[in-house]
């Protein structure tokens, strides 16, 4: 089956895993060669802030897929002008290759939404869809139920390939940048050429800012759900602090960057505490939700520049430790009765809070080691440490 690959994309930035893709596509399709398109202004999504432009992710493309000699990166979506319609782009090919079966490659989300497109059925008329197999959640009868839904409505006979999965997206890519931590998603060439000119925001100096312009740079980090959160912890932070005889502005820096990481997921986490050089613990590694509170601490110490105090309070919010220094203390805590949060039992842990710190704390600890064992998750043997140091603390035996 010999014919044309057509793959196209924002490539922001272009990774390994776009570099498998066009591997995999190419092998088992027996391309004689694919044509890597990025695209000028990508209809399905608007490009996040502080991407690069249309030009220098063309470039970055081309670097990506340079050792690849079958590969073809062209610049047509970014010849024309307003939205890269991929119809438009399969007319210009087909006019110019008219006995060539072009092979439209694209990754699940992109097949499950193909009717959704701007004139698919053109797209269908003029490409075979080729489906890539992303992830390993993919779930295949929903691709297969849009095959057939794609070949009833438009006669056409979609391929899906069952590809050797790479983890990997431009939006975990972007996010793994942000942190100082992508090296490892983009091939070498790419990686020094982002480096060399400073995009993704890489060359910032994010060390030695202000308060406000910290919560500003930290935000970005988060999921939009979890703001809320991140500016509670903040506010009961401070007024632990003032209660407790702690720096608010300490605590708030603490605060505000206690969860920064946390918008990655598992094996992101991982890849993260790799590119920091951290070597994880078994009961973290085994544990990949409480990675953030690692890697968070290695984010505020390496991206962000803070002192190592503050560090160590976002390194110990989750499982607490024995002898807790009193913003340690006051992170857990705030994380723990912050305004978002309402579950029973809350308002005794806040009142306790007002009185006594060691007190709230144990109460926290406890709630938090309830809630883990009624949902089956194995606790840190740290937090019983630290339940039986604040007891002891309060010569409570
Ligand atoms: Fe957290
Ligand atoms: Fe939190």
């Amino acid at each position: 089956m010999a014919g044309i690959g057509v793959f196209g994309g924002s490539f922001n930035p272009p990774h390994l895993g776009h570099v498998h893709a066009v591997q995999a596509a190419r092998a088992l399709l027996d391309l004689d060669e694919v044509l890597v398109i990025p695209a000028a202004a990508p209809p399905h999504k608007a490009m996040p802030e502080g991407s690069p432009d249309p030009q220098t992710r063309l470039e970055l493309t081309r670097l990506a897929m340079a050792e690849l000699p079958w590969v073809r990166v062209l610049d047509l979506e970014l010849r024309r002008t307003g939205k890269s319609y991929t119809s438009d782009t399969l007319r210009e090919l087909s006019a110019a290759c008219p006995d060539q079966t072009l092979y439209l490659i694209m990754g699940t989300d992109m097949f499950l939404s193909l009717h959704t497109w701007h004139e698919p059925e053109v797209i269908c008329a003029l490409a075979v869809p080729v489906c890539l197999h992303r992830t390993l959640a993919d779930g295949s009868d929903a691709l297969l139920a849009q095959a057939e839904r794609l070949a009833a409505q438009y006669g056409c006979a979609p391929i899906l390939l069952d590809n050797p999965v790479l983890e990997l997206s431009s939006t975990t890519t972007r996010k793994l940048l942000a942190l100082r931590g992508g090296a490892a998603c983009l091939p070498p060439a790419v990686w020094q050429a982002v480096l060399d000119r400073g995009l993704y925001g890489l060359c910032e100096d994010l060390t030695g800012l202000s308060y406000p312009q910290l919560e500003a740079q930290a935000l970005k980090r988060y999921d939009e759900r979890r703001v809320p959160h991140a500016l509670g912890v903040v506010q009961a932070a401070r007024e632990l602090a003032g209660r407790w005889g702690a720096s608010p502005e300490d605590a708030a820096r603490a605060a505000v960057l206690h969860d920064v990481t946390k918008a990655l997921r598992g094996p992101e986490q991982l890849q993260l505490s790799q590119a920091y050089g951290i070597v994880n613990a078994p009961f973290d590694e085994a544990h990949p939700s409480l990675l953030h509170a690692v890697t968070g601490a290695e984010a505020a110490r390496t991206v962000f520049g803070e002192p190592e105090h503050i560090c160590q309070a976002i390194r110990w919010h989750t499982t607490g430790k024995p002898g807790m220094t009193t913003l340690e203390k006051i992170i857990y805590l705030a994380d723990y009765i912050e305004p978002n949060r309402s579950f029973p039992g809350l308002d005794a842990v806040r009142q306790a809070a007002e009185t006594d710190l060691n007190l709230a704390l144990e109460l926290a600890m406890e709630g938090s080691l309830r809630d883990l064992a009624r949902r089956g998750i194995e606790p840190s043997g740290l937090t019983a440490q630290a339940l039986s140091a604040l007891r002891a603390e309060r010569n409570i035996v």
